[in-house]
């Protein structure tokens, strides 16, 4: 008996403090028993301050309630659930509406069971996220040369918008789960330099870029890219009983495309005269200068393969003296032609000298940047350039070496490669040679 007093003490208890409203009502709405919760959610709604019956306290907000209940044939269930029940409009700018929540349970035949909380705060931040969603897609809509592209914390694209196939033709099936390489030209960006941009995003808290973008009709535009860390800012500890548990961070990235073609067109020009070589077109000294070293300084953060390969072409002096100046000019822009056929687009072609050619390959190791080299000096051997009637035949050499732990400028790094470069002309030119230490004490007789 003494148990069953506990007992009852317990859940008075219970109802006493528990946080959401809670009342026992009879069929007709008379309160039985209600928790102090309800009883203060509710006591502003009655007008004559007593609270003898829930459907009197609700009439003006909710006056369907009575017959509701009265027409709930069932003998016990839910009568309704979570029903919002609109207190007052709140005034714009001063004040929020109320809102309250019902659950209404029938028990059995003649008990009611009401569950009331006060969800206003829940609702403004309904409201609130609504407005967010119809601001974004109105600028989603809005924007004709940017695509906004969510991305997750291995630049995978969780979502898909219309601005995205705006600006890149892709389709949701299109973008859905693909890493966001899908908006480069094939071998324009390297899988080291997507992470990498990821990285450096939540280094300095965003990314920029210039360059080719591609479309899913494959065509190609020029455009900036802007990667942006997206931080969920707050707590990120969750409180449950005496432990705190860490919660996972929400790591994702904002990729904004950019079309820039119409703009890109027009400083072309001034670009190109900066950065390009007026006769081959391929970057030029200045431009190779400045793309090794940042590629240096990324592969210091990041150690990975680098390799770089001078290519000089064999004797030709003799072909200048031989053919005339003009002719020798030809065989250049064909040889630079070549370079940019063989190697790939992330590999940098520039000419830095007279009849010498630099190509920086990231991301890839001496054996491979040997096999490059090779399909170029092959393929220049198996072909010629005509002009004025004329088959001319020439040759190249190369010499190629890869970065290490060890180099410490890209000065030492291009001394080695002449090392090598002198080395493949030394044994007869027509060939390919990679830096070994051998050639070390070479370095000063090639490059005083
Ligand atoms: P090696 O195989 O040792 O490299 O012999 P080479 O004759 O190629 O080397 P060398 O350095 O003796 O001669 C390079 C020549 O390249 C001399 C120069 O007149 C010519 N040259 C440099 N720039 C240009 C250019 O822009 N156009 C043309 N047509 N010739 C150039
Ligand atoms: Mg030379
Ligand atoms: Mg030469």
């Amino acid at each position: 008996m003494a148990t069953l007093e506990e007992e009852h003490q317990a859940l008075l208890q219970f109802l006493y403090l528990a946080p959401v409203g809670l009342a026992q009502l009879k069929m007709d709405g008379e309160i039985v028993m209600i928790n102090p919760l309800s009883a203060q959610l509710l006591m502003p709604l009655s007008r004559d301050g007593n609270l003898n019956n829930l459907f009197t306290a609700l009439e003006t907000i909710a006056p369907e309630l009575r017959h509701l209940c009265a027409s709930f044939n069932e003998p016990y269930g839910m009568i309704c659930d979570a029903a919002r029940l609109q207190v007052n409009a709140g005034i714009p700018g001063k004040s929020d509406p109320q809102m309250l929540s019902l659950t209404l349970l029938k028990l059995d035949a003649a008990r009611l069971m009401a569950v009331i909380s006060d969800v206003s705060l829940q609702v403004k931040r309904e409201r609130q996220l609504q407005q967010h969603e119809a601001w974004l897609n109105a600028i989603l809509q809005g924007m004709t040369d940017y695509a906004l592209v969510p991305l997750n914390s291995d630049g995978g694209i969780e979502q898909w918008n219309e601005s995205i196939e705006r600006v890149s033709g892709l389709d949701a099936a299109g973008v859905y789960n693909r890493s966001y390489s899908i908006f480069f030209p094939e071998g324009a960006a390297t899988k080291e330099g997507l992470a990498d941009r990821l990285h450096e995003a939540d280094q300095n808290g965003w990314s920029l870029q210039e360059g080719y973008c591609r479309r899913a009709d494959g065509t190609r535009f020029w455009a900036s890219t802007l990667i942006t860390p997206l931080r969920i800012r707050g707590d990120n500890t969750a409180f449950t009983g005496a432990l705190h548990v860490d919660l996972p961070e929400d790591h994702s990235y904002c990729l904004v495309i950019r079309d820039i073609n119409e703009k890109r067109e027009a400083s072309e020009s001034r670009r190109k005269a900066l950065l390009c070589d007026h006769l081959t077109g391929v970057a030029n000294r200045r431009a190779f200068f400045d793309a090794a070293e940042l590629e240096l300084s990324r592969m210091k953060r990041s150690p990975r393969p680098l390799s770089l390969v001078l290519f000089d072409a064999d004797s030709f002096k003799s072909i200048n003296d031989r053919y005339g100046h003009p002719v020798g000019d030809a065989v250049l822009r064909h040889f630079a032609l070549m370079l940019q056929e063989t190697f790939r687009q992330v590999d940098i072609v520039a000419r830095i000298g007279g009849e010498e050619f630099a190509v920086i390959l990231p991301s890839t190791s001496m054996p491979e940047a040997f096999a490059a080299a090779e399909r170029l000096r092959a393929a220049v051997e198996a072909s010629w350039v005509e002009i004025d009637g004329l088959r001319i035949a020439y040759t190249v050499s190369g010499g190629i070496v890869s970065a290490d732990a060890n180099v410490s400028s890209l000065d030492e790094l291009i001394k080695r490669a002449d090392a090598a470069l002198y080395e493949a002309k030394e044994a007869g030119r027509n060939r390919i040679r990679t830096w070994h230490p051998g050639q070390a004490r070479r370095l000063n007789m090639v490059m005083p």
